[in-house]
């Protein structure tokens, strides 16, 4: 295969035909980038292509609605460039690039020039975690950890090895969709090495079956076999996957080549994605319609909100009432809660209900 070319800006895409000034105002905005790999998944004629919908600006994104930080992420960061929300995990925001940019990304603000929250050199991070032995977990976010150079991740990843408290590393990346030869030898060779002693947890994020592709499952058995263990976590997006029985095909073929089903996550409030969002009830109904008829280990996937008070699971609705089970928030010995609220169909967000005393 040729060697995947990356496009910053919506008039250099060849095979996009219909950007004019409206359309360049919202690049102007929010982001664009995508890559001659992810490209070739598309078919351009459909306007309605998922995989297109994932990386093409849409006008409406223009709709005031919701907030940059909808999850507040900021409160959370104790030092430049680590966030640490749940005592046993500590993000480590190391890198603002990904492979393209989905236009339904809570976390746009990271790519925005005038944001600061990412923080290339990680060592103030990694004294944090090594003060706080509490954390067993270490994320590597961003954007994507897998635009980093296979140096960057082994010096990271040799200096998280060295922390006795820290057991599991997890790479968070949508490079396995959006490019997956970027799983070259040289990172699994990492893989492999760090797994001798602790684990490597690849969270995938996998919106829909077309980036399911031959190159992206060579990738997955790859790191399988480089001894990673892979789970997937999507949102539900309109005009995407908002769509039971994608869902269910989605978690059938990934459960199929070794990945497990692990969260599938409402849109958060964030600036500039009204246009992606399906209400909570809608997306709780796709939700349950899937896992009606997905396979055991397909059922495994939680709906959950996360809001900035934690994880909030939606566990079930009757006519009147919808119930969240506190699934893994800041005040932890709160976790298992249950919460009651008054049905809300047009509700986007927890905040969005009125709840009713327990
Ligand atoms: S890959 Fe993840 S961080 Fe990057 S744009 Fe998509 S959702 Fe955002």
């Amino acid at each position: 295969m040729e060697k995947v070319k990356y496009y910053n800006s919506i008039a250099k895409v060849p095979d996009l035909e219909r950007v004019d000034d409206e359309l360049i105002k919202i690049e102007e905005q929010y982001k664009f980038r995508t890559n001659s790999y992810y490209n070739s998944l598309i078919d351009w004629s459909n306007p309605n292509d998922p995989l297109l919908n994932i990386i093409v600006p849409r006008k409406e994104e223009d709709m005031e609605w919701g907030e940059l930080d909808a999850s507040n992420e900021t409160m959370y960061q104790p030092v430049k460039g680590l966030e640490h929300k749940y005592s046993p995990t500590a993000l480590l925001l190391c890198n603002d690039v990904c492979g393209a940019y989905c236009r339904f990304c809570f976390r746009k603000r990271l790519f925005q020039n005038e944001n600061d929250e990412v923080e290339r050199d990680v060592s103030a991070g990694v004294k944090y975690i090594e003060e706080h032995p509490e954390i067993s977990n270490v994320l590597l976010t961003g954007g994507d950890p897998l635009m980093m150079s296979n140096r960057r991740v082994r010096e990271i990843l040799s200096d998280l090895k060295q922390i006795d408290s820290v057991k599991i590393v997890r790479f968070g990346t949508k490079m396995l969709a959006f490019n997956p030869m970027r799983v070259d030898e040289e990172f699994l060779a990492i893989v492999k090495d760090f797994n001798e002693e602790k684990q490597v947890f690849v969270m995938v994020h996998y919106n829909h079956i077309n980036e399911l592709t031959k190159e992206s499952i060579q990738a997955i058995t790859a790191l399988k076999e480089a001894g990673a263990t892979i789970l997937n976590q999507t949102p539900i997006i309109k005009g995407v996957n908002d769509d039971p029985e994608m869902i269910r095909e989605l978690h059938d073929q990934l459960t199929y080549v070794g990945v497990v089903p692990y969260y599938v996550f409402a849109c958060r409030p964030t600036k500039g994605n009204y246009t992606y969002a399906v209400p909570v009830e809608q997306a709780h109904d796709i939700y349950t319609e899937a896992i009606r008829r997905s396979s055991g280990i397909g059922k495994n996937a939680r709906f959950i909100m996360s809001h900035h008070s934690g994880k909030c699971e939606v566990v079930g609705k009757t006519d009147t009432t919808i119930i969240f089970k506190k699934h893994n928030i800041v005040h932890h010995e709160n976790n298992g809660g249950i919460m009651m609220a008054e049905r809300n169909p047009s509700a986007y967000w927890l905040d969005d209900y009125t709840f009713t005393p327990q």
